[in-house]
């Protein structure tokens, strides 16, 4: 349970790989039940945040508080059961199994109230599914659904787990127009529930589409942070997103 308004607290976040620091100093904080973008142009530094959000990366310095408690020195798996959930850049499913048994891989975690029960994860993975409008293809190969339904998937097995924070790493690469809105009505959908979501994306519409606060990156610094209508029309975002 929360304590406060705030379930996630980035402070002077940075990650220097040898001389190029990928990320220098980013701090910003996502509100409980909020859409929050990360957004900037190629090489800001979107993708390395989000792997040091999620354990991958040990930062260089600075320091995450996720729902109150101080994760910056915590292995992946001890973030998901503190409740963060993500999905990848790159699709990562099993494509020997069917949609229903990757899910229940997401439920699958010490963290999940929903408990360790065969049943009860099963049904947990079902319902997750069914969120994502896939409900009635469970059973089915993951390699039997197009690019866009695995990426919707994907986004099932990490609301499976119950996740406080839900960390969505470009989940529109690679999309078509009609598989962009269908992404974009199920965001909207998970935010109604109250969860929520941190998103990196450079996908402008998208992002003004669904996210109400958004911090934006450049060379590994935050140039921006605010409403989306302020943020987006800052002239140093502007500039930045002309130049790449
Ligand atoms: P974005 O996701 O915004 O495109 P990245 O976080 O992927 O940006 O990259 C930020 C910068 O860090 C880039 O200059 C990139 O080349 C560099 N970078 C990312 N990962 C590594 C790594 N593992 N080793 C060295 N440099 C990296």
């Amino acid at each position: 349970v929360g304590h406060n308004n705030e379930v996630l607290r980035v402070e002077g976040l940075a990650k220097h790989f040898g001389g190029l620091k990928a990320v220098d100093g980013v701090s910003f904080t996502v509100k409980r039940g909020s859409v929050h973008a990360l957004i900037g142009p190629n090489g800001s530094g979107k993708t390395t945040t989000l792997n040091v959000l999620s354990g991958i990366y040990t930062p260089t310095a600075g320091k995450m508080v996720l729902d109150g408690t101080d994760v910056s020195n915590l292995p992946p798996h001890r973030r998901t059961i503190a409740g963060l959930g993500r999905t990848f850049q790159n699709i990562r499913l099993f494509r020997s199994m069917t949609a229903v048994e990757n899910v229940i891989i997401g439920a699958e975690h010490p963290g999940n109230p929903v408990g360790k029960a065969h049943h009860a994860l099963d049904a947990r993975a079902r319902a997750a599914l069914a969120f994502v409008g896939l409900g009635d293809r469970a059973d089915e190969m993951v390699t039997s659904f197009s690019y866009g339904h695995q990426r919707l998937i994907e986004i099932a097995r990490a609301l499976a787990g119950n996740p406080t924070l839900l960390l969505l790493d470009e989940p529109a690469a690679g999309l078509n127009s009609t598989e962009k809105v269908e992404l974009t009505g199920l965001l909207k959908r998970i935010a109604a529930k109250g969860l929520t979501i941190l998103i990196i994306d450079h996908d402008m519409t998208l992002v003004s589409d669904v996210a109400e606060h958004i911090t934006v990156l450049n060379f590994g610094r935050r140039i921006a942070d605010g409403d989306p209508v302020s943020v987006l029309n800052h002239p140093d975002v502007v500039t930045a997103y002309l130049g790449s």
